[in-house]
């Protein structure tokens, strides 16, 4: 894209079932960028896909369509599927702070795009239709380009670590993917094609509404680590051979969360949905833990190293969190003095670096907790800052922690940003009043206030120019 744009493309969940730690992962680390990118004044395009169709059960080309079947034993439209479970998506994306993307293209559709693109394939060599069937021929296209370029996987160590045709399939070779596919009897999910009645393979989708959206070229894709193998390593194939060239300048990829050392999977007995993390409702959870408890666990942890999720870990998280949000809320509080007691500067720029560090969130988190040492000496009347100095540091941690890590801080339990932030206005402008109540030796009005407070539940602790409060 033009100067100052950034066009950015990651793949989005298979919407068939209720969002997992394993989808939070690249939702957070990819809004993360997306604001840090907005921060640096770039004009983001974002494009997250929903798959909505073609993504077989064993993620290879055979098996029932993961919605289709869901669809089958609810009883179900295919289309009432998607729609549900992408609205519980929205959801609990919405409770993690993620910001939508700018486009959110369904699979379903970009049907005759996908068509379109199997066309520019197959015109380019690089396909051959089986029995209705169409399949991208990835030795023809190894001879010419270069297949693995992605994982560094190499088109011999593939053939002598997977098992060999028997002849009855209708592919040349085991790694050879599926471009179309027709649909069998029974298939709900069908749609005509120069081929037969049938569907897109999986991979296709990225290919056809990342180029449809961003362009030939453009400058991010981003996924978790899982689908760097097969499914970008095809999806680079396929845009290679359609188009002659690649599309994708810097690709990225988060690490996987593990859960208490183990591989997150169905069979283990240990996949937690985001709703049971937010109700506690789980055999493995000892409580329920607030969503931005979960986004500053996964951002306390660098994108590219694993996570492990335990209820240890998400405690130390909880406790992290809610001492910056002290802090914050202290910052906000402090009333400038005539000059800066302690040393606050360079904050800014040691947050920026590490930053543009290939997003090195830990360290930002790690600077800011350095910084609020500072700021609590301030606020306890051991020091003082001046004016420049306190804006600075206001502007630095909101920026820092509201737009770029995208915390949002008072609404834990609530669940609303908006009530949360009226009622605290609201108990702190009482607060005010009975502050200057007690300078103007109006000891009636400040007892009332504090009075009243308490008998609705408040406790109140006087300090030398303010009062802090908790329900
Ligand atoms: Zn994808």
């Amino acid at each position: 894209m033009h100067e100052g744009k950034v066009g950015m493309y990651v793949c989005g969940p298979t919407v068939y079932g209720d969002a997992h730690l394993g989808h939070a992962r690249p939702a957070i680390t990819f809004d993360l960028l997306y604001r840090y990118l907005q921060h640096l004044g770039y004009k983001v395009r974002y494009v997250r896909n929903i798959t909505d169709v073609g993504h077989l059960e064993h993620d290879a080309d055979e098996g029932e369509d993961k919605i289709a079947k869901k669809a089958r034993l609810e009883q179900l439209e295919p289309m009432e599927v998607v729609q549900y479970y992408l609205n519980r998506y929205h959801h609990d994306m919405e409770l993690l702070n993620v910001l939508p993307p700018s486009i959110e293209p369904h699979a379903s559709g970009h049907i005759i795009e996908q068509i379109e693109f199997i066309k520019k394939i197959e015109e380019a060599g690089f396909a051959y239709e089986s029995n209705g069937s169409v399949y991208f021929d990835v030795e023809k296209y190894n001879k010419k380009h270069n297949y693995g370029v992605l994982s560094g996987r190499s088109v011999e160590d593939m053939l002598s670590t997977t098992r060999e045709l028997d002849g009855q399939e209708e592919k040349r070779h085991t790694y050879d993917f599926a471009l179309w596919k027709k649909a069998q009897k029974g298939h709900i999910m069908r749609w005509p094609s120069p081929w037969s009645d049938g569907f897109p393979g999986w991979h296709l989708e990225c290919s056809t509404m990342g180029t449809k959206y961003l362009g030939e070229e453009f400058d991010i894709h981003g996924g978790g680590m899982d689908l760097l193998f097969p499914h970008h390593e095809c999806e680079i194939a396929q845009s290679v051979a359609a188009l002659g060239h690649s599309t994708v300048h810097y690709w990225m990829h988060n690490n996987m969360i593990t859960i208490n050392g183990q591989k997150m999977g169905k069979s283990l007995g240990n996949f937690i949905t985001l709703e049971q993390l937010f109700s506690g409702d789980h055999a493995l959870l000892e409580r329920a833990y607030a969503p931005m408890t979960i986004r500053f666990f996964i951002l306390q942890a660098h994108y590219r190293s694993t996570v492990d999720f335990s209820n240890e870990a998400l405690d130390a998280a909880e406790k992290g969190l809610k001492r910056m949000a002290e802090t914050y809320e202290r910052l906000l509080k402090i009333e400038a003095k005539n000059e800066s007691t302690v040393e606050v500067s360079g904050l800014r720029e040691r947050c920026d670096a590490a930053m543009a560090d290939d997003l090195n969130s830990p360290m930002v988190i790690a600077e800011l907790f350095d910084a609020s040492r500072a700021i609590n000496v301030v606020y306890e009347g051991k020091g003082s800052l001046s004016a420049k100095d306190l804006d600075e540091l206001k502007d630095v941690f909101k920026t820092y922690l509201v737009d770029i890590l995208g915390l949002r801080f008072g609404d834990a339990d609530s669940g609303n940003n908006g009530q949360m932030a009226a009622f605290k206005g609201a108990v702190e402008l009482l607060l005010r009043y009975r502050q200057k109540a007690k300078q103007n030796k109006d000891w009636a009005t400040s007892d009332e206030i504090r009075n009243e407070l308490q008998s609705l539940g408040f406790t109140l602790k006087d300090g030398k120019d303010h009062t802090d409060w908790s329900l």
